[in-house]
């Protein structure tokens, strides 16, 4: 398919799903000229444009607006010729005709097409979440659109206890957004610490101080069995036959890939859609995938850090069809974390007998650092509340190379103190 445009043929680019991924994408192709080689559209299924999930949690808690949350105004679309078919699911891609379908026969063409669906939150099989009709109990709901963060609001408001199910970060955020909305917030989590993916038992207790200091119930080692209500939740029963009233459940222990429509076009889908490093589909040259529903080898990188560097290989590739440009998929992963700054790389935990750690804590500060390494060589590291080494720190993690004494304290000496003073090494 060509369109002629000034003379030129321009190609058709389509993205579907306009969140971090989608909208980044289209970002650095133009940020490389794209607009003169491709005319652009875009799917999005959520009419509210394109927002910083991220930052939902501040909304929820009233401390920022939704309009501080958004990222591109549907005049920057405008501006930049993009076609953006908004609050319009992508139902339908044919290959064969290279058409992607949307609702009320919308149909877009393309050459190039980016999948950038994102995930969906996953509701574990819980007793009585649904209702006799098999809708979800009302008053259950996931936290990841700003749609949900409005549901939750107004349901907020008229409940006296609120439990949020899930010890991630997503889980915190949830209850870190409720916690202004003068209801009681319980957080429930089966696992024996916060953030077990993320943090170790040290930190994973930080986390969890900061957590109670904001006034949140924090339960441990306990997981929900079943839901209680008719047409809407009144509570819950733990796994230690005791019950929980309340009024509104925020679910949020995990997510799914949205990969539906990628299987139905056929392409290979495993956890997400399968993808080389160049981030194209394993079936199919003219399609790219990134961000939470592309899989590379056996796992899905879709943190913030690993979504930048994707949309710019993808970017490349699609700009220049000799481009060397590739992912290199990497563990380090960034947030915010109550507050606090977290960047995590590798292996958090001794593995083997030979592995040493290196320390740095500053308990009145909420301040951790600490380095995994094998024959002095960094193979992880956690830093909470002082990220300022992370660059440094991930660099030595890729290039594997040994470390010396000098090198190690200047990494594990906090950002603002003199290196020596600091170092540990257990
Ligand atoms: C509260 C919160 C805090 C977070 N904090 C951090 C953090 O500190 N650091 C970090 O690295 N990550 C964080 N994340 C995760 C981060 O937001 C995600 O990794 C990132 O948003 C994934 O981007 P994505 O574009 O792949 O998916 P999404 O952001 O989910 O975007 C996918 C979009 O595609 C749309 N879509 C799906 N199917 C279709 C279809 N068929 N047609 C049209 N549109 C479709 C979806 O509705 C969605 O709008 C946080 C997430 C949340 C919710």
């Amino acid at each position: 398919m060509r369109v002629m445009l000034c003379g030129m043929p321009k190609q058709r680019l389509v993205v579907i799903g306009n969140g971090m991924a989608g909208a980044r994408v289209v970002e650095e192709v133009l940020a490389r000229g794209g607009n003169e080689r491709f005319k652009i559209a875009i799917f999005s299924d959520e009419a509210s444009g394109s927002y910083d999930r991220m930052q939902l949690a501040d909304v929820l808690n009233g401390s920022q607006d939704e309009s501080a949350i958004v990222r591109r105004s549907f005049a920057w679309y405008q501006e930049n010729q993009i076609q953006l078919n908004g609050g319009q699911r992508a139902l339908l891609v044919s290959r064969p005709t290279r058409t992607v379908y949307g609702p009320a026969g919308v149909a877009e063409p393309y050459d190039k097409l980016v999948f950038a669906t994102g995930s969906s939150p996953y509701f574990p099989p819980l007793k009585n979440l649904f209702d006799a009709n098999g809708d979800r109990l009302s008053g259950v709901t996931g936290f990841r659109t700003l749609a949900d963060c409005r549901t939750i609001a107004d349901l907020a408001t008229d409940s006296r206890r609120v439990a949020v199910i899930g010890g991630g970060l997503l889980a915190l955020e949830a209850a870190r957004g409720l916690s202004g909305h003068g209801c009681e917030v319980h957080l429930i989590h089966s696992g024996s610490q916060l953030m077990n993916q993320q943090l170790d038992e040290y930190a994973g207790q930080i986390v969890q101080r900061l957590v109670e200091r904001a006034g949140i119930h924090v339960h441990l080692n306990r997981a929900v069995r079943s839901l209680l209500g008719q047409r809407r939740v009144n509570g819950l029963v733990l796994s230690d036959d005791t019950s929980m009233p309340c009024e509104l459940v925020v679910v949020s222990t995990g997510l799914i890939p949205n990969t539906w429509l990628a299987y139905q076009c056929g392409l290979t889908v495993e956890r997400g859609i399968a993808v080389d490093a160049e981030l194209r589909s394993l079936d199919d040259r003219d399609i790219h995938a990134l961000g939470e529903c592309a899989q590379l080898r056996d796992r899905v990188h879709g943190s913030k850090d690993a979504i930048l560097e994707q949309a710019r290989v993808i970017a490349a590739q699609l700009m220049d069809a000799h481009s060397t440009a590739r992912y290199h998929a990497q563990s380090a992963v960034s947030m915010k974390v109550m507050g606090l700054n977290l960047a995590t790389v590798g292996n958090i935990r001794a593995a083997a007998a030979r592995d040493q750690i290196a320390e740095y804590r500053e308990p009145g500060r909420n301040r951790y650092k600490k380095i995994v390494l094998r024959e002095r060589r960094v193979i992880g590291a956690i830093l909470l509340g002082d990220v300022g080494a992370f660059p440094a720190l991930s660099s030595a993690f890729e290039s594997n190379a040994r470390l010396s004494d000098a090198q190690l304290a200047e990494l594990i000496a906090p950002s603002t103190t003199k290196a020596n003073d600091w170092a540990r090494v257990a």
